[in-house]
């Protein structure tokens, strides 16, 4: 018994002699081929272009410094709890003496991992964070051929301290702000 009208018999049709010279096909072929030629292109030339992407696009992590350069993360780990995909994992330490420059708070993370091949990008870590450390921005994650090159360290994870190393989330923080 047939569920739907959509199915179809096969059959093998026998070709009459002007479909057996194929030149209908062949030029029917060629002029749908030419046909796209002058069609605006539905692709770009990444990464050298770029399409513009929304302020609110869930990219790449950043962990956030404050305004002194001290790391904001205090390695609370409700990011990780959070995290629907097991991919964060961190370490936590007690902040030395003379390390007030370096951490903002007592406690800051020894390690801190992301599994990027384990991320599905939904930016709950970042709904989680009480601490203003860490938030997805518009970097699009490269592409690479060895597994454990997409675990993200803070090496990569942290942002820098000069101006031109700064990640700026500005943009990102008042469309998100506006849909809380
Ligand atoms: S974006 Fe989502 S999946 Fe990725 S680390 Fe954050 S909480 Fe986990
Ligand atoms: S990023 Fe935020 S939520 Fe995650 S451990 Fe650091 S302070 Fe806590």
């Amino acid at each position: 018994m047939q569920l739907t009208n959509r199915s179809k018999v096969a059959s093998v049709k026998t070709l009459n002699w002007v479909e057996q010279l194929y030149l209908p096909a062949i030029i029917k072929g060629m002029i749908i081929t030419f046909s796209h030629i002058f069609r605006k292109k539905a692709t770009v030339r990444y990464p050298e272009q770029k399409r513009p992407i929304a302020n609110i696009y869930r990219g790449l992590h950043v962990l956030k410094r404050d305004e002194e350069g001290r790391e904001n993360c205090t390695a609370c780990g409700l990011c990780a709890v959070a995290c629907p995909a097991e991919a964060i994992t961190m370490e936590a330490a007690e902040r030395k003496k003379g390390e007030e420059h370096l951490y903002r708070e007592e406690k800051y993370a020894a390690m801190y991992e992301i599994n990027m091949l384990r991320c599905i990008f939904c930016g709950l870590c970042e709904e989680a964070c009480p601490k203003d450390a860490i938030y997805l921005t518009d970097r699009i994650l490269p592409s690479n051929y060895a597994r454990n090159r997409f675990i993200y360290g803070k090496d990569l994870l942290v942002e820098g301290t000069t101006p031109e190393t700064r990640i700026d989330i500005s943009g990102r923080k008042k469309d998100y702000e506006m849909n809380v």
